[in-house]
């Protein structure tokens, strides 16, 4: 089975994000706000402090070597982590490596980059060797962090052809070396939890409608395959079993569907951190139900959440479309995290009220978290 991450729940497609939909029977938006109302005047950021305040986004893709995205990220006072996956539908690793390199080297002090290793050859003698040697040489050359993603668990198979999950022993060696480098591994182990559900209980129509017409990658339909319990569960025991290694969970760390499972997960593991990649409109659902519940808990998690997009740029995008919808991406995340003003947001068909966070908390999960996980 091929999985397809473009059109699942929040991925970016064409060098857009597309926001995750839902329509919840009510909204109840018109709820009085205890924060709002009662909270003492901690100072909070406006719209106008947007391009003044200095930011980063931890999860892009550039894939092109157009540098549109850089270009805007100077505009909008943004840092970029771009990560490289081993993704069919990406260019090559060796590409996606040539052009991270070539616009770091462009502006070193905003463009950083995460690197990744190929599955390809694993339970074979010489893998960990070769695998670790060009993590070496990575690290060497600038990279930041080093990617894995949810084909290890979801698609690739062992010479028996059973999947290999990321609680591997073969694994193990590849995750103790990346610790010694001294860089976080940024972990994406699973699909929106929807992708599990069955069509009338998904909270978002865009998941809806992708699955009822891909109903090979619906994983209610296919219960031979690993659930995301399962899926969960062996992230866990990896974690657990290198407490020292630190981990970046990316998009909320498959727990976007629930702040409080979310929260479980970050106070089991000190040494995580989550990327809030493409599951804004998660996020947005959950505070349009309970503002307060969900700015309490970025307020109580300030220092490990990193803010990221899973903007792609790709290759051959219209450069002047591409700058058009970040800015539209990062001003309209802005809007919500750090002002308390509303907007329209389409893909739930809702009015979401901004959280209005502390300016000291916008400052950790915008940039300084990011700058310590990364050493900026
Ligand atoms: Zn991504």
């Amino acid at each position: 089975m091929r999985w397809n991450l473009r059109s699942w729940a929040g991925s970016a497609v064409m060098g857009m994000v597309i926001l995750t939909a839902c329509t919840p029977e009510k909204t109840p938006l018109e709820q009085p706000d205890a924060t709002t109302a009662a909270a003492p005047a901690e100072p909070s950021y406006a719209m106008a402090d947007f391009a003044k305040v200095r930011k980063f986004d931890a999860h892009v893709h550039a894939n092109d070597r157009d540098t549109a995205l850089l270009q805007q990220a100077r505009a909008d006072n943004f840092g970029l982590l771009s990560i490289n996956v081993d993704y069919p539908d990406f260019p090559s690793l060796q590409d996606q490596h040539a052009i991270a390199l070539a616009q770091a080297q462009q502006d070193p002090g905003r463009f950083y980059w995460a690197t990744t290793f190929s599955m390809k050859g694993y339970g074979s003698e010489g893998w960990p060797g070769q695998v670790t040697a060009a993590l070496d040489r990575d690290v060497a050359d600038g990279a930041r962090a080093v990617k894995v993603w949810k084909n290890i668990g979801m698609v690739e198979k062992d010479a028996q052809g059973r999947a290999i999950m990321l609680d591997d022993p073969g694994l193990s060696a590849v995750a103790e070396h990346v610790r010694a480098l001294g860089v976080p591994l940024i972990a994406h182990q699973g699909e929106p939890y929807n992708c599990w559900l069955p069509l009338d209980k998904m909270t978002t129509n865009n998941d809806r409608e992708y699955f009822a017409k891909h109903p090979q990658y619906h994983m209610y339909l296919h219960p031979e395959q690993p659930s995301h319990a399962q899926l969960m569960a062996v992230r866990d025991r990896f974690v657990a079993a290198h407490p020292q290694l630190r981990v970046v969970g990316a998009h909320m760390a498959s727990l976007e569907y629930d702040v409080d499972v979310l929260a479980a997960f970050l106070d089991r593991f000190p040494q995580a951190t989550v990327d809030l990649a493409a599951r804004m409109s998660q996020v947005q659902y959950q505070s349009s139900a309970d503002r307060r519940k969900v700015r309490d808990f970025f307020i109580r998690y300030q220092d490990r959440l990193l803010y990221g997009t899973d903007l792609t740029q790709s290759p051959g995008a219209d450069p002047a479309q591409f700058k058009a919808e970040t800015h539209a991406v990062w001003q309209s995340d802005w809007r919500y995290l750090a002002t308390g003003e509303s907007q329209r947001i389409e893909v739930l068909e809702a009015d979401v009220a901004g959280l209005s966070l502390p300016r000291a908390v916008i400052d950790k999960v915008y940039y300084g978290n990011a700058a310590r996980e990364f050493k900026l």
